[in-house]
C-alpha cells in the first residue's frame, strides 16, 4: 500500500508534467523562459519565489541527477544576458532538454558555426538590453533544464543556467556586492564574473566575503569552499600584452592577483587567500564586439553584425566553457549535489539573505553546515528504511527489534564514513538527530505492522463467522 501510494503520486505528477509540456509555448530556438526566483524590491527587501523554484527543480525526471549551475554575475549593462543567450544556443544545439520536444539524443559536437544560429537571427532568451534603467533586481533562472550523461563517469547531470540582474551597481555598497557575489558562488558550480575592460581594485572587494567565508570554514571544509571562478573580461584592449581568450586571460589574472602587485593591505590579504578559496581561477579576455553591438539602439543580437574577432572568441570561449568534459558538478564540501538536495540548498541560502538585512559570514557558514548535514542525515535514514523494507519478509513481532538494531547499526556506520562538515558539536547534534529519526520510524513501522495484524485478525474473524453461519 505504501509503495502503491508512492507510485500513484509519481504517475500523477508525470501526467501533470506532460500536460504542462503541451502548454509550453514553443518559440523560435527556445523552449523555456527566464523566471525570477529571487528579487530585491525597492526597499531592498528580498522576495523569494519558492513556487517558481520548485517549478524548475521539481520535475520527476531530474530529481536524482547531479547538478551543474552556470551563473554570470557582474555590473549592469555589461553584456551578461547577451552572453548567456549565446550559451543557451550552444546548449540547445548540443543537449536534450526537458522542454525540447525534438530532443537531441546525445552530445555530438558541432565544430562548424551552426550552433550559433543563423547569421541574421535575432537573439532571444534572457532579456538583454532592456534600456538604461534597470527594472528587476535579482536572480533569474532559465526554466528549461539540459540533460546529459557524462562519458567520463556515466553520471547523469542536469544543467541549469542562471542570470543576475542589477545586483552590482552604483547604489550597492561593496559589502552588499561581496555578499551577493558569495551567494552566487554558493549556489553555482560554474561562476563567471563579468567585468568591463579590466580587473581593478574595487572588483576584488567582491571577493572579500568569499575569502572571509573560507577562513571561517577553516579545517571543517575538506576541500576548498568554492569551486570555479572565471573572470570574463569584456572589451579587452591590451591584446599585445595578453592575447584574447583563456590563454592570455589566465596569464593576466595570475599577474593581477599576485599579492606583490598591491599596495592596499586589505586587498593584499584577499589576494593572498583567494587561491585557497577557489578550486580553480581562470580568466577569458574578449575583444570589443564592435560599434553596432556596443551602442546601436535597435541592434537585435544577430551575430552577422558582430566584429569577426569578437564572434570567433565568443564562440571559442562558450565551446570551452560548456564542453561536457569541462562541465563542473556542483559540490558542497566536495560531495556532489543532486537536484533534489539543490533546491533545498537554494531555499536555505535565500532565506538567510531574506531574514537578515546583511547576512553575517557566520550565519551563511552555519546554513551551509546545516544543509549539508541535514541531507546526510536524510541519506542515512533512507538507508535504514530501505534495509528494513528489503527485510520485510523476515519480519515478525519477535525478529523486528533485532532487524531494527542491525539496520540502525548499518545506517550509523554509513553516517560515520560519510564526509561531514562543521565542528564536533555539529557531528554530535546530527548523529543524535539521525538516531531519533530512525527510532521514530521504527515506532511508526511497529504501529503499522500491529495495525496490519489487527486487520488480518478481523478479516479472519469475519471469515470464521461466515463459516459458522453456513
Ligand atoms: P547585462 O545588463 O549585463 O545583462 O547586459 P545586456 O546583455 O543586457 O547587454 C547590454 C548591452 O551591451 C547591449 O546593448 C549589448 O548589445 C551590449 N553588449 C553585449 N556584449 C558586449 C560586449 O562584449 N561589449 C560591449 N561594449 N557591449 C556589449
Ligand atoms: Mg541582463
Amino acid at each position: 500500500c505504501y509503495f502503491n501510494n508512492i507510485s500513484h503520486v509519481f504517475i500523477l505528477s508525470l501526467v501533470t508534467f506532460s500536460k504542462n509540456l503541451n502548454m509550453i509555448e514553443i518559440r523560435h530556438h527556445t523552449f523555456g523562459q527566464p523566471i525570477i526566483i529571487l528579487e530585491f524590491d525597492d526597499s531592498q527587501e528580498v522576495i523569494i519565489y519558492n513556487d517558481k523554484l520548485d517549478s524548475i527543480f521539481n520535475h520527476p525526471e531530474i530529481q536524482d541527477r547531479k547538478v551543474v549551475i552556470l551563473s554570470l554575475i557582474g555590473a549592469f549593462r555589461g553584456g551578461k544576458s547577451f552572453f548567456l543567450d549565446y550559451c543557451l544556443r550552444f546548449l540547445y544545439a548540443h543537449f536534450p532538454s526537458i522542454n525540447n520536444p525534438n530532443k537531441v539524443t546525445s552530445f555530438i559536437f558541432k565544430k562548424d558555426d551552426t550552433w550559433m544560429g543563423e547569421p541574421d537571427e535575432p537573439l532571444t532568451g534572457f532579456s538583454w538590453r532592456s534600456g538604461t534603467k534597470r527594472d528587476t533586481t535579482g536572480i533569474i533562472m532559465w526554466n528549461d533544464v539540459f540533460l546529459h550523461t557524462l562519458d567520463r563517469t556515466g553520471e547523469k547531470i542536469a544543467i541549469f543556467v542562471m542570470d543576475t540582474q542589477g545586483l552590482f551597481d552604483n547604489e550597492s555598497t561593496p559589502a552588499d556586492n561581496s555578499r551577493i557575489f558569495a551567494l552566487g558562488n554558493l549556489i553555482s558550480s560554474i561562476q563567471l564574473l563579468n567585468l568591463m575592460n579590466r580587473a581593478q581594485e574595487d572588483h576584488f572587494q567582491y571577493l572579500q566575503f568569499a575569502t572571509e567565508f573560507a577562513k571561517f570554514a577553516g579545517s571543517s571544509m575538506i576541500e576548498k569552499p568554492f569551486q570555479n571562478l572565471t573572470f570574463l573580461i569584456r572589451d579587452w584592449n591590451n591584446d599585445d600584452e595578453y592575447s584574447y581568450g583563456t590563454a592570455g586571460g589566465n596569464k593576466y589574472i595570475k599577474e593581477v592577483l599576485s599579492p606583490n602587485n598591491c599596495n592596499n593591505q586589505e586587498l593584499q590579504s584577499v589576494r593572498e587567500t583567494i587561491f585557497e578559496c577557489f578550486n580553480k581561477i581562470e580568466c577569458c579576455l574578449l575583444p570589443y564586439p564592435g560599434k553596432i553591438v556596443a551602442s546601436r539602439k535597435n541592434y537585435d543580437g544577430r551575430w552577422s553584425e558582430m566584429n569577426e574577432e569578437f564572434r570567433s572568441e565568443l564562440k571559442t570561449f562558450i565551446e570551452f566553457l560548456l564542453m561536457p568534459d569541462n562541465l563542473i558538478i556542483k559540490q558542497i564540501n566536495s560531495i556532489d549535489v543532486n537536484v533534489k538536495d539543490m533546491s533545498q540548498y537554494l531555499k536555505n541560502f535565500f532565506t538567510i539573505f531574506q531574514s537578515t538585512e546583511v547576512p553575517r559570514t557566520s550565519s551563511i557558514y552555519e546554513f551551509t553546515v546545516e544543509s549539508h548535514m541535514n541531507s546526510l542525515v536524510k541519506k542515512c535514514v533512507n538507508d535504514y528504511k530501505m534495509t528494513v523494507y528489503r527485510n520485510s519478509d523476515l519480519i515478525t513481532k519477535e525478529s523486528m527489534p533485532i532487524i531494527h538494531e542491525k539496520c540502525k547499526e548499518k545506517a550509523l556506520v554509513l553516517y560515520s564514513h560519510e564526509k561531514k562538515m562543521g565542528s564536533s558539536e555539529h557531528d554530535e547534534k546530527f548523529r543524535t538527530e539521525l538516531i531519533d529519526e530512525i527510532d521514530k520510524f521504527y515506532e511508526y513501522f511497529n504501529e503499522q505492522s500491529e495495525q496490519k495484524s489487527k486487520e488480518i485478525e478481523a478479516e479472519l474473524m469475519v471469515q470464521h463467522a461466515a463459516i459458522v453461519r453456513e
